[in-house]
């Protein structure tokens, strides 16, 4: 099967050590066809500051010396793309930083909710599940409104991964229904604006239990029924036993949906592969 992982990170992330040949490697040996290193970039990242600032230079020099000297003599693909962590006051330094630098593929992700990250539990301390992920779906509403400048929009539902871990599964499950208006509105500014929305299995790298990626099959199916069609396919790997993690799982529940082909960028431009 033809597959491409286009969202992980290595040791440019503030978050990885992984380096990025053994990734290179490990993505040969699982069979996949191509793979874009999408390393991550928030600035003013308030829980932990600079630990998520790019070294944009360096990244894009030594990653894309690595990526040409793969690409040059095997048929293997390897690109260089970028997660910027989006914040509503940070749209024109990224409007900026897309004009100076070239990439292949750009994630944009909503990590903070007013300058505070899902990911701890402090987050999650005084609200409801509905608040929390209310608050979450409307920081991204405003994040995409604020800046459109990226091509797929990363994990939609991002912070049910870890509001399931605080509330418990049952409490924690988040539900279209509860947050329909909102999220059609972010599915529909993605079709309208000819984007993608990424499908991303990082739930499964540390949930054996996880039944969905990110978004969620019945957000999938929404964006479907909405006229949606280009998606794009990354484990969030940040190691790299879990590149290309439950992809082929994934792949056929997004064909029963009714999905029909992959997307992937390489310099800006959306190319596809079926499915
Ligand atoms: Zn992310
Ligand atoms: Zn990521």
């Amino acid at each position: 099967m033809n597959l491409w992982d286009t969202h992980m990170h290595c040791c440019y992330s503030g978050d990885s050590s992984e380096e990025p040949d053994d990734m290179i490697t490990a993505a040969m040996n699982r069979g996949l066809s191509g793979m874009i290193f999408t390393d991550h970039l928030d600035w003013d990242y308030t829980p932990d500051p600079g630990l998520f600032d790019l070294d944009l230079p360096l990244y894009i020099e030594e990653m894309t010396t690595l990526a040409n000297s793969i690409n040059s003599y095997t048929g293997f693909y390897v690109g260089v793309g970028i997660e910027l962590g989006l914040q509503p006051h940070l749209a024109k330094r990224h409007e900026q930083l897309l004009a100076d630098h070239s990439f292949d593929q750009v994630i944009g992700s909503t990590h903070l909710v007013q300058g505070n990250d899902p990911y701890y539990d402090s987050f999650y301390e005084g609200k409801s599940p509905k608040e929390a992920y209310e608050s979450y779906f409307n920081e991204v509403l405003q994040n995409i409104r604020s800046f459109d400048g990226f091509d797929t929009l990363g994990h939609l539902d991002y912070i049910c991964r870890y509001g399931m871990r605080y509330y418990g599964k049952e409490k924690g499950a988040c539900r279209y229904s509860d947050y329909a208006s909102c999220l059609d509105e972010i599915l529909n500014f993605v079709i309208s604006r000819g984007k993608s929305l990424e499908v991303n299995t990082g739930s499964f790298r540390s949930d054996e239990h996880a039944t969905d990626p990110n978004p969620s099959y019945e957000i999938l199916r929404r964006y479907y029924d909405l006229g949606g069609r280009s998606i794009t396919l990354g484990s969030d790997a940040h190691v790299k036993e879990h590149i290309g993690i439950a992809f082929e799982e994934v792949s056929l529940a997004l064909k029963e949906i009714g999905f029909t082909e992959i997307t992937y960028y390489l310099n800006r431009m959306p190319h596809t592969y079926p499915l």
